[in-house]
């Protein structure tokens, strides 16, 4: 069978050196990085114009249809050092039942049943490419198991930190998956103060989000690979389920990195960052004209990935939304859950929350004319609807009483 490891050939990363997305510093690639010193995160930079030059579409097009095809975009420098779950291409789908040009790219179907898997296969890839043989994390469920499922095959000892009202499914998930699970009775930026204070005692590293620079690349993939399924045509509008912006901001970088091969043109699609209302830093910074956002007190939310009070790459995020001429919007949970069922019970569809959430702002943003039902916009459904809550259903039926079809329809 044909897999990445097998190929002995080593093929050059293409990486010049990793740069604070605040300030600038810069410090070489290849090597273990947090933070920049001004507490923010490094960005991968790379020689495009060398990449643009070994890189066909053509060659691009006839690889296997998984992230690694994008392996001249990414760090990782040894073909030994890639792990793989089988980070297959998702699907971008009509929206089923809904009238307007509105497409759905289900990231659901990707290892560990959510688009953690893409950040976290490069981030543990890289991480074993640096030698390091202990992790942590604060999560709210799917980060933590793909970095479980991911340190699993690399080898490396996992410990993860979610707050105790994470979905169950996740938590015995991240157990089998052999990672340590604690459930803290907090929210994640309270196990995430628990990880860093730990770092000393238990000498792991560090890997929440954006505090290392190689789930963004892991991310990136989402905006190469939707570029690529599209034909190269970016569509009108991204509606993105934001927590700590990881995925939004890979876009983004992607995007730039497309243009400057000359493989798209200077045109973006909006970027709309979509939170919930118990839990919206982004919007109110957004709406506030602001460039970092406030710690948002008392969070709460069902849709557990978008729960995140405050995030390091906030301006990030917020440069993204604006320069794109996009927007933040927060939805309620009760819209979130009705969206939910309307999309399940008109289109066969299950969403997760936060996929729910995109989908009830597209309805939004459509009624107040902030888009179009005819711009060509793309919602994130981030995770299989099958990991969290259901509400509980089956009719009881008596196989021994006579059985009365008639009211069955
Ligand atoms: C993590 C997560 C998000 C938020 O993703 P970011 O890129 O970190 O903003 C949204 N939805 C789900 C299901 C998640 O697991």
């Amino acid at each position: 069978m044909w897999t990445w490891t097998n190929i002995t050939e080593q093929r050059p990363t293409f990486v010049t050196h990793l740069e604070c997305g605040l300030s600038g510093e810069q410090v070489p690639g290849d090597q273990l990085h947090g933070l920049s010193s001004a507490g923010r995160p490094f960005l991968v930079r790379y020689d495009l114009a060398g990449l643009g030059k070994s890189l066909s579409k053509e060659t691009l097009a006839a690889r296997p249809p998984d992230m690694w095809r994008y392996r001249e975009f990414l760090p990782v420098r040894r073909n030994e050092n890639i792990l793989s779950l089988g980070e297959c291409m998702t699907p971008i789908m009509p929206a089923p039942g809904v009238d307007g040009d509105l497409w759905i790219k289900d990231e659901g179907r990707l290892p560990t049943g959510s688009f953690k898997a893409r950040g976290l296969c490069l981030a543990v890839s890289m991480a074993k490419e640096l030698g390091i043989t202990r992790m942590a994390m604060p999560t709210n469920g799917n980060a933590g198991a793909a970095m479980a499922a991911y340190c699993r095959l690399a080898g490396i000892e996992a410990f993860v930190f979610c707050p105790d009202d994470t979905p169950e499914t996740n938590v015995r998930e991240i157990a089998l998956q052999g990672a340590k699970v604690y459930c803290v009775n907090g929210l994640i930026n309270d196990c995430g103060k628990i990880v860093g204070d730990g770092k000393e005692a238990m000498g792991w590293f560090d890997l929440s989000t954006l505090k290392e620079p190689y789930r963004i690349e892991g991310k990136k993939t989402m905006g190469l690979e939707l570029a690529e399924q599209c034909g190269w045509k970016l569509p009108d509008a991204i509606f993105y389920p934001t927590g700590g912006g990881t995925g939004l901001i890979g876009m983004w970088k992607a995007f730039d990195e497309l243009e400057a091969i000359g493989w798209i043109g200077p045109e973006r699609p909006k970027m709309i960052a979509v939170q919930a209302a118990g839990c919206a830093p982004i919007v109110k910074a957004f709406e506030d004209g602001a460039e970092h956002a406030d710690l948002w007190p008392d969070a709460h939310t069902q849709a557990a990935g978008i729960r995140v009070p405050a995030a390091v790459g906030d301006f990030l995020i917020l440069r993204a939304v604006r320069q794109s001429g996009g927007f933040a919007i927060a939805i309620d949970d009760e819209t979130i859950f009705a969206a939910r069922d309307q999309m399940a019970r008109k289109g066969g569809l299950l969403l997760c929350p936060e996929g729910a959430a995109t989908y009830a702002a597209w309805q939004a943003a459509v009624r107040d004319g902030r888009i179009a039902k005819d711009d060509r916009s793309i919602l994130f459904n981030c995770a299989t609807g099958l990991k969290y809550p259901m509400p509980g259903a089956g009719i009881p039926l008596d196989r021994h009483a006579p059985i009365d079809y008639g009211a069955m329809a």
